[in-house]
């Protein structure tokens, strides 16, 4: 008898029978399912079931003659089953690329030649003595006992022409052959590294080393361009030396061709990427390679930390606090981040969570002791680090967002031949569309939003639901003018066209960049110095190197400072100082200036004071103040409906369905800051606790409450533990 978890929303397993060949845990079944057929994963064996023997069905089709989730891993599902208080089924669905989800055979066909017994008689008997090609294929296939279609290639041009003469002399033979685990283990090695490490970087390499085969969290706090990734790097040589595997995290914005190219450079070994932009074949292959253990390193983005891997020896989250490594939409809500750690502690492996502005939960967690943190306090070679000014918007005449200061500052860089960044958070032309005389604004039908203009495109869209229309010409109630109020990247590159026509000017955006070949085509214009200003949104901020980069603007800092969000300080200090570490990494110092009208905020005084350190100071006493995390822990409940009374009605039953113990305190129902987005109403109910544990039992018990209420029918509602953004 097995138990079953399907891909669905209920909160249980399915017994099922199974023939004298019991599948094993982690192996995929077809079984029947009310009318249906599904496809299952075996979560264990059982001896006893609730249903009387009769009742039960039986197991149709087992899919994988191997575990595709190895005990281990099971595990870890598990338990984020149990943490995150969601469907074990969805979770392990969760954790397989869509074909493997739909049957998808989990080892790759390959095409493999082997010599035939008349073959290696002819080749005793010293034949093919005038065809030396065919000579060389047939002794390198009795040789090797055998050649997949790679390996033959690799014998050169006119191999594979040669291999079919043989078959058709009966002396070879093809067959498709699946991956055979850990076979292929061809163990290639690094490529000598460039340079010597400096003192920290060994400092950092050795203490994680010496905790090489245990469990060990590893916070490396190091500034932007201090050497972390070439400590990625070393570690990683190290493991693989050791016949080990490793796991790369990083944000999904930070998978860029560069640092794919960078390990590419440094190992010669099979890697694995994964990420959310590949298509269904390639991700499927990418996640075979791991789980066949061909793939000596794991590098991919969120859903990656639950790919299979044998014999894992590190993992490494690059850009810790980046909030894309948290699921926050969908069924099933993680943090890869915290998973990863989870799945260190149990493999009983090191992790290093790298960031130049780490979450404030990870250095809470250093100061408690849980996390080693390791500094890397300097940049390497000569660069410096940049010095940070606040432009006072108030007191400069100003032209289309950028103030005289700026453009004036930026004349300057740009005649000393530097490079500059502008970042800006908003994409497009202009958030906003107005009419110059009746005061109409356009906005969403579906959303409590404004419309974003799209000047070059020449329309109007909604940056939360997609809706999309023609740009009018008119103002569509009183026919006068309209105007674009405000600044989107879009306008801002128009703008910097205008006051430095002879420079050349790229634009990095989700606008202008969709695949990664733009995103490596814009790179290598900045790289190349063609380009020699560069504006964008996030994507500015991420990990690009780009040494003659002098000057790196913040375009408008105060979206940060007056959120409802107490994280939203957290993210302008990391934003601010992730842009400013952009500039400067050559040998020229850098010069950051941020543009506010509130140049007094203590957030803004104490970064600049103090650095990213002040300010985690400063803002970690507030949130212990207020309860918030990490010093209380959170959940949110989300509910969406067609009318925002239905969605506050199931909240408020949710709320006086289950007193709340002395432990947990409940915030809430409130209508989401943007209530309506795409036509359905949001709003939240916040379950706050200092005791985890306390937080759990309560989640624990009133879910199943919730799931059976009368009210929950008329809306979409999800639990969200460890919400990363409150709205
Ligand atoms: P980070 O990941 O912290 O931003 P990188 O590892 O990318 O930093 O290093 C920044 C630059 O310094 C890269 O060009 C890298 O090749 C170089 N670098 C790293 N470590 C050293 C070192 N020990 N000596 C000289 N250059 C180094
Ligand atoms: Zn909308």
């Amino acid at each position: 008898m097995v138990r079953v978890a399907v891909d669905t929303p209920l909160r249980r397993t399915f017994d099922y029978l199974a023939g004298e060949a019991e599948p094993q845990p982690g192996v995929r079944v077809r079984i029947p399912f009310g009318r249906r057929q599904l496809i299952g994963v075996v979560l264990e064996l059982a001896a006893s079931s609730d249903l009387p023997r009769e009742k039960l069905k039986r197991v149709q089709d087992i899919i994988d003659p191997a575990p595709v989730f190895d005990a281990e891993l099971l595990a870890l599902l598990r338990w984020a089953a149990d943490y995150y208080h969601h469907p074990i089924g969805e979770v392990l669905f969760a954790a397989l690329p869509k074909l493997a989800r739909e049957g998808a055979p989990a080892r790759a066909l390959r095409e493999r030649w082997v010599a035939t017994a008349d073959g290696a008689a002819a080749h005793r008997a010293g034949a093919l003595r005038r065809a030396p090609r065919q000579r060389v294929v047939l002794a390198a296939l009795i040789g090797h006992g055998g050649l997949d279609a790679e390996a033959l290639a690799a014998l050169g041009a006119g191999a594979r022409d040669a291999a079919h003469a043989l078959v058709k002399r009966g002396w070879a033979a093809t067959h498709e052959a699946r991956d055979t685990c850990g076979a292929d283990a061809a163990l290639g090695t690094a490529r000598p590294s460039p340079f010597h490490l400096t003192p920290e970087q060994e400092a950092a390499v050795d203490a994680i080393e010496a905790g090489q085969g245990c469990f060990g969290a590893f916070l490396l706090h190091g500034i932007t361009g201090s050497g972390k990734t070439e400590v990625y790097l070393r570690l990683v040589e190290r493991v693989l030396a050791r016949g080990e595997r490793a796991l790369v995290l990083v944000p999904e914005i930070g998978l860029t061709p560069q640092l794919v190219g960078r390990f590419a450079a440094r190992f010669a070994v099979p890697m694995a990427t994964l990420h959310s932009a590949l298509t269904g074949t390639t991700r499927l292959a990418a996640w075979r390679d791991a789980l066949s253990g061909h793939a000596r390193i794991v590098l991919g983005t969120r859903s990656a930390v639950f790919a299979p891997l044998a014999g894992l020896g590190l993992i490494v989250i690059d850009e810790e606090h980046d909030a894309s490594f948290k699921q926050h939409e969908g069924g099933f809500r993680y943090s890869a981040r915290d998973v990863a750690v989870m799945r260190a502690q149990r493999a009983g492996v090191p992790i290093v969570l790298g960031s130049a502005t780490p979450s404030l939960e990870s250095l809470h967690n250093a100061q408690q002791d849980r996390y080693v943190r390791l500094m890397l306090p300097r940049r390497t070679g000569v660069a410096l680090p940049p010095r940070l000014a606040l432009v006072d918007l108030r007191a400069e005449a100003m032209r289309n967002g950028l103030s005289t200061f700026v453009v004036e500052t930026m004349r300057r860089h740009l005649d000393e031949r530097g490079q500059v960044l502008v970042y800006l958070n908003r994409r497009g032309y202009a958030p906003t569309l107005a009419c110059t005389a009746c005061g109409w604004i356009a906005g969403c039908d579906s959303c409590d939003a404004r419309l974003t203009v799209h000047a070059r495109a020449a329309r109007l869209k909604c940056h939360h639901c997609g809706a999309d229309a023609a740009l009018p010409a008119r103002c569509p109630k009183c026919g006068y003018e309209v105007r674009a109020v405000g600044q989107g990247t879009e306008r801002v590159e128009e703008t910097l066209a205008a006051l430095f026509p002879d420079t050349g000017l790229a634009r990095l955006d989700r606008d202008v960049v969709r695949r990664d070949e733009e995103l490596t085509a814009v790179l290598a214009r900045v790289a190349s110095g063609e380009a020699r200003i560069l504006v964008g949104t996030q994507m500015v901020t991420k990990g690009h190197d780009f040494p003659d980069v002098t000057l790196a603007v913040v375009l408008n800092a105060d979206h940060g400072l007056f959120s409802t969000d107490f994280r939203a300080a957290e993210r302008l200090a990391q934003t601010i100082v992730q842009v400013a570490g952009r500039a400067g990494r050559g040998a020229r110092p850098g010069q950051v200036l941020i543009q506010t009208e509130y140049p007094e905020h203590p957030l803004l005084t104490s970064l600049l004071a103090r650095g990213y350190e002040g300010f985690a100071e400063t803002a970690l006493a507030e949130r212990r103040d207020a309860g918030w995390p990490p010093f209380g822990r959170l959940a949110a409940v989300r509910a969406s409906a067609r009318s925002l009374q239905d969605a506050i009605q199931f909240l408020g039953d949710v709320r006086r369905m289950m007193a709340a113990p002395r432990a947990i305190r409940l915030l809430g129902p409130a209508p989401a800051v943007m209530a309506r987005r795409a036509d359905r109403y949001h709003a939240q109910l916040l379950v706050e606790s200092t005791e985890r544990a306390a937080l759990h039992r309560y989640l624990d018990a009133w879910l199943p409450m919730a799931e059976n209420l009368p009210s929950a029918r008329r809306v979409r509602w999800a639990l969200d533990v460890d919400p990363l953004e409150l709205f």
